[in-house]
């Protein structure tokens, strides 16, 4: 059953393991690994992904099914400096044609049965910036979202900005077409941080904009804030936070920055003009104090990033997504996934407006989904957690990964990384900082097992501040 550590190459045991003899569990592995852990499936050829993706969407579905939506808007008012997420400047011409062209995808696809026979339990209106189409664009598409997808009962409809494009109209649209949770980029507080990395108001008008959120007592309000800017230290890191909790938001989602190299933070750093911000082992700490902090106030976690006080805040979204459920995906750039492919839309918005003209599902890039994939999405959902239930995972795979992964969970025990028992692993606050490591980790065993050696983990590219 643990065969597969002859099999490691000395990279592979690296990339792994970390560095196993350090003590310090902020050094325990070198840097965080980026991304997602998921691994990649076979490509369906480009002449036959239209004929394949009408043949999924015409599959009928023996009873409703659980799945989520995601909606792209890719434009921004301006490019924040240590984004990889930024698509295109908002032009307001652009933004009509665009909207005009999503309510036609949106309206022509959610026929198919595919979609008509699931239960949409999760919306999410993400970005790029949401904000940046006008009241009356937001009052179309949220009315096109209502008419043609099968929203549950109980539909959970997020719509993502910066605080500084929700003016009184928008939000009133928001509200009024049953937007009921807000998910804010706030990032931090701190005025000199925030300018730091090209965010445009103040503080104190992320503040006010928040509170006038709030007080409609008409949908949840999460956070975004981010540990490891320029100009930050713990202590205004803890600050934030403290604010956050001051408000009264519902939850705060926790980020680690990562400069990447070559991106305009990592050159602005090299020129001088924005000072060094921390190395991973230095981040460690930021994520262990408010760790510690947020405990200390009684808030709970949904996931390893996300940070809950009460019941408002579900994040239906982000779980499904970790737990691999069908997310069908609208908008140029949004990715989506049925049970047995993983698609991308083309991220060019007059490639997709001319497609979407031509009656055509815009996609650029289709994967099937590889054999393991159901196992490698139970692990992931597991791990996002915080846990991976060896019981479960039994009774679902008849597999048995506490003896397949035993040399590394002893390692990660002794290393005050993770806890086991015959039933579960589960990460100490120490290895949540480290999970997306460790989750990639568990699932490059299973690739180097499947695959008997002849596979190569993942190198994506990983945060350049060392
Ligand atoms: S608003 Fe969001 S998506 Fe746009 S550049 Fe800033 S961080 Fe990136």
């Amino acid at each position: 059953m643990t065969q597969w550590l002859k099999l490691l190459s000395d990279q592979q045991h690296k990339l792994i393991f970390g560095n196993e003899h350090s003590t310090d569990p902020a050094t325990a592995y070198d840097k965080k690994r980026a991304v997602h852990a998921g691994v990649k499936g076979d490509s369906v050829p480009a002449d036959q992904v239209q004929a394949v993706w009408q043949r999924e969407m015409e599959q009928s579905l023996p009873a409703p099914e659980d799945a989520c939506v995601y909606i792209n808007i890719p434009f921004c008012q301006s490019k924040c400096t240590y984004c990889g997420f930024f698509k295109n400047l908002a032009d307001p011409a652009k933004i009509a044609d665009y909207t005009t062209a999503l309510i036609k995808e949106i309206a022509r696809t959610s026929s198919s049965p595919m979609i008509d026979q699931t239960r949409i339990r999760a919306v999410y209106i993400g970005g790029g910036t949401p904000g940046t189409l006008n009241a009356a664009q937001i009052a179309q598409l949220l009315t096109a979202i209502n008419r043609h997808l099968p929203l549950a009962n109980d539909c959970e409809i997020t719509f993502e900005t910066r605080t500084h494009d929700l003016g009184g109209d928008k939000l009133q649209a928001c509200i009024e077409h049953g937007v009921n949770r807000f998910s804010l980029g706030v990032q931090s507080f701190d005025t000199r941080s925030r300018r730091s990395i090209g965010r445009i108001d103040s503080g104190s008008a992320v503040i006010n904009n928040i509170q006038r959120m709030l007080a409609l007592k008409q949908a949840s309000v999460s956070i975004d804030l981010i540990f490891g800017l320029p100009h930050q230290s713990i202590d205004t890191y803890l600050e934030d936070i403290a604010i956050a909790d001051q408000l009264g938001v519902d939850g705060m989602a926790l980020y680690q920055l990562n400069v990447f190299e070559g991106g305009r933070m990592d050159k602005s750093i090299s020129a001088g003009r924005t000072i060094a911000v921390p190395e991973t082992a230095e981040q460690f700490r930021y994520h262990q104090a408010a760790f510690n902090l947020l405990t200390d106030m009684g808030y709970h976690q949904l996931s390893m990033s996300h940070w809950v006080q009460g019941t408002l805040d579900r994040s239906i979204y982000n779980r499904f997504s970790k737990l691999g459920k069908t997310i069908h995906a609208f908008g140029a750039g949004a990715g989506g996934r049925t049970d047995h492919y993983r698609y991308f839309v083309h991220p060019s918005v007059n490639t997709y407006m001319e497609k979407t003209a031509q009656g055509i599902k815009p996609i650029m890039g289709m994967t099937e989904t590889v054999h393991m994939s159901a196992l490698y999405d139970f692990i992931t959902g597991q791990m996002d957690t915080g846990k991976l239930r060896f019981d479960l995972a039994h009774g679902l795979f008849d597999i048995d990964l506490k003896t397949i992964f035993s040399p590394l969970l002893t390692s990660w025990e002794q290393r005050g990384l993770a806890t086991t028992n015959e039933r579960l692993l589960r990460l100490l606050p120490a290895g949540q900082f480290w999970y997306v490591t460790m989750n990639q980790a568990l699932l490059d065993i299973l690739e180097i097992i499947s695959t008997n050696g002849d596979y190569e983990p993942l190198q994506e590219r990983i945060a350049a501040q060392g």
